[in-house]
């Protein structure tokens, strides 16, 4: 018995001593200053895709950790209606959703159900969750899955995931994998799955690596205003063989929803306090200051709770981050915080520190004030793992002339319709076996549109397509563009095409995907604006091989068993 005791209090002492060694250290606990901020958490995966529990116990797990609010973000199309905002366990819950597209995921919140499914080409997803008034957040963009992976900088997303722990178990689990430094990353990950029964959030947060997407954040900012977020992407189980949302054959049960929340912390400064009470008030109050970018990230796991706020003044007037400014003659920035003397405040100008090496809680820095974007980023240097502990929003100084605009295309001088107004002539229709389409003329006073009607077959999701055609039998090398209008009988995505080869030949194409309203719109495509379809076609097409033009409508952004009429009032290739 003696021998027993002994042996275990051996054990004890070892796990002891082994944790002290490789442990990352406790969060420090900071002094509790309020800033007026509310905390709370992003991109949650409840069980209704990937996550491991339902609202309530998620919702519970976010009270225990401090959160105020949490927003679910299961994976889906967005044609489900969210649920409406809900407090539970006195935590505000948002429902948003996470599409999946082919630049990567994509979270969309704030908005009604979409009347088609969302998928498809990034930039087209994220115009749609735009004209459906929602909000939109380019997730983990430092993930080492390219499926994953954000990567369609040129969109204009409205929020990007900086941080998000998910990425960093991925990460090293890459690591541990395949790169020169396999060796040591698989030491890393085992003492981290030995500590984090002790250490959970603090062990989560040690693997936290730099993102390198904040240099894409900031070039994006130079156009547009850009909210940084960060994500938990807790799903309360990790399945570190497969990238597919919804399968997690292989998942192990962690990191769990509390000590992932007790990780870091989205502050929001909404301008006014949340009943409490009132869901759905009070989600409006929080969107709008999500919206406005008036909030900063904290990794709680270094130290908490923090505290901050970051403003700028000049002949204007004064504006938190998130705002913008006038430039308008010499400006003042200040920062408040309760970071450790240790830590360091970095005044950021665009790419490039403007002020940094700041140890004190409070300092204003003077400045010209000339247009660019300021921003705060406050690092945990002295701790294992100098991290960025707190990181701020923007604040956008904007010169007379405004931020950079698109240059404009030059008007097309030459048009060759390929409609006549009257006629069908030569437009066909194609179609999978099951699906049916038929093109006709619909009359109008003096003319008529054409008119395609369509049923796609019903069931799965197994490539049901239709196709609206117009050959081109000698290419369509003399022009750059197409023009056309469109209506549809309810909202949807019709995939414009240019297909070449055929009869003998491969049949290669590349689509631009367009949004078709209910009232007629114009619309012009760039040749040099299409994606590829097959992932082996070359990335341009050769427009002297072209053989069709398709309007397409397939089980991409259309419903199977949807049916519909689509009229067209012109089209002509043009240069
Ligand atoms: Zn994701
Ligand atoms: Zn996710």
């Amino acid at each position: 018995m003696k021998k027993l005791l002994l042996v275990t209090a051996a054990v004890v002492a070892a796990v002891a001593v082994l944790v002290a060694v490789t442990a990352p250290p406790r969060a420090l606990r900071l002094v509790p200053a309020t800033d007026g901020t509310i905390p709370g958490i992003l991109h949650v995966h409840t069980n209704r895709s990937d996550g491991l529990s339902g609202p309530d116990e998620i919702a519970a797990a976010a009270a225990r950790a401090g959160l105020k609010f949490v927003v679910f973000t299961d994976h889906g199309d967005a044609t489900r209606r969210p649920d409406p905002p809900q407090y539970r366990s006195g935590v505000l819950c948002l429902d948003a959703v996470e599409i999946s597209t082919s630049g990567g995921h994509y979270i969309a919140m704030d908005m009604p159900a979409s009347p088609y499914p969302l998928a498809g080409e990034a930039r087209d997803v994220v115009e749609d969750v735009r004209r459906l008034g929602g909000f939109g957040i380019a997730a983990h963009p430092d993930s080492p899955k390219p499926e994953l992976k954000w990567r369609e900088w040129s969109a204009p997303f409205d929020a990007i995931e900086l941080l998000n722990p998910d990425t960093a178990w991925r990460q090293w689990l890459d690591e541990a994998k395949s790169s020169d430094a396999k060796w040591s990353a698989r030491k890393r990950l085992i003492a981290a799955l030995f500590d984090y029964r002790y250490r959970p959030a603090e062990v989560i947060a040690s693997l936290i690596q730099p993102s390198r997407a904040v240099m894409n954040w900031e070039s994006a900012t130079r156009r547009r205003r850009v909210v940084a977020i960060a994500g938990a992407d807790a799903h309360a189980k990790i399945a570190p063989r497969n990238a597919d949302p919804g399968d997690s054959r292989f998942a192990l049960p962690f990191p769990g929803y509390e000590p992932s929340f007790r990780v870091l912390s989205v502050h929001v400064r909404t301008d006014r306090p949340l009943s409490g009470a009132n869901a759905s008030a009070d989600a409006s109050v929080l969107m709008r200051a999500i919206r406005g970018g008036h909030l900063y990230t904290a990794v709680d796991a270094v130290a908490t709770p923090g505290s901050f706020e970051f403003t700028a003044s000049n002949e204007h007037g004064t504006v938190h981050a998130g705002d913008e400014l006038g430039a308008g003659g010499p400006m003042t920035l200040t920062v408040h915080s309760n970071a450790p003397a240790a830590f360091t405040t970095s005044i950021w100008k665009g790419a490039s520190v403007l002020s940094g090496d700041h140890h004190d809680q409070e300092f204003s820095v003077g400045t010209t004030g000339e247009p660019a974007v300021y921003w705060v980023e406050i690092r945990a240097t002295g701790q294992p793992n100098p991290l960025t502990w707190i990181r701020s929003n923007a604040i956008y100084v904007r010169g007379s002339t405004g931020a950079a605009t698109a240059v404009a295309r030059p008007t097309a001088t030459v048009r060759e319709a390929i409609f006549d107004g009257k006629t069908a002539n030569g437009w066909r229709t194609e179609h999978d076996p099951t699906s049916v389409a038929a093109v006709e003329t619909a009359p109008l006073v003096n003319s008529a549109d054409l008119r395609l009607r369509y049923g796609l077959a019903g069931g799965a999701s197994v490539g049901q397509v239709v196709a609206l055609v117009y050959d081109t039998p000698r290419g369509i090398a003399a022009s750059d563009r197409f023009s056309f209008s469109i209506r549809a009988e309810h909202p949807m995505r019709v995939s414009v095409q240019l297909r070449s080869g055929g009869a003998g030949g491969e049949q290669q194409r590349w689509q631009r995907s367009i949004y078709a309203d209910t009232v007629q719109q114009e619309h012009t495509i760039y040749f040099d604006d299409l994606t590829r379809v097959e992932p082996t076609a070359p990335l341009r097409p050769d427009l002297a091989a072209v053989r069709s033009i398709l309007f397409v409508v397939d089980a991409t952004n259309t419903r199977p068993g949807d049916s519909g009429r689509i009229w067209i009032r012109s089209a002509a290739l043009e240069h």
